[in-house]
């Protein structure tokens, strides 16, 4: 009998989605993600096989699941450092503007590139960039600065609006 996902503990766990890629990246071991949550290791086992967030799932279905992972902390973390030159770019007092243009178009790829990797996470689950902390941030950024550039913000919000509507 297999447990449904209304009754399973790891389910219902707060942390879960952290310990289930924390568990698909071997950084910790079924049975130690067991005693942290409080259950069997059959439990765990049976969440891991029947129960696991569908877009880790469907992330990993290329190749190599922990490289499908890593995909999208890399892209994270690059665009958190693109963003902290955007700032850099715009808060010192000589507002350079050409290296702002160059961060955002950057920016521009970067959530193309995530947009693509989501895109392959929704064909099985929905995942909605408007709820997307990351990417709200980014897109405020990127509006803020492009208040200097009217046509630039135009286009930007065109090519935007085409993505936020196929993330619906
Ligand atoms: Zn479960």
């Amino acid at each position: 009998m297999v447990m449904s996902s209304r009754q399973c503990t790891f389910c219902n766990y707060k942390d879960r989605r952290n310990l289930e890629v924390r568990i698909l990246r071997k950084e910790i071991t079924q049975a130690e993600a067991a005693k942290i949550i409080g259950v069997s290791r059959q439990a765990v086992f049976n969440h891991m096989k029947n129960h696991l967030s569908k877009d880790i799932i469907l992330v990993e279905k290329g190749s190599d699941r922990a490289e499908g992972l890593n995909v999208i902390d890399e892209l994270m973390s690059i665009s958190k450092e693109t963003k902290a030159i955007l700032q850099e770019a715009r808060g010192s007092k000589r507002k350079d503007n050409r290296l702002a243009l160059r961060a955002i178009e950057r920016l521009e790829k970067q959530i193309e590139l995530q947009e693509r990797i989501l895109g392959n996470i929704k064909e099985g689950n929905t995942i909605n960039l408007q709820f997307n902390t990351e990417y709200l941030e980014i897109k405020a950024i990127i509006l803020d600065i492009l208040e200097k550039y009217p046509a630039a913000k135009e286009e930007f919000l065109e090519r935007l609006s085409a993505v936020e509507a196929d993330s619906d």
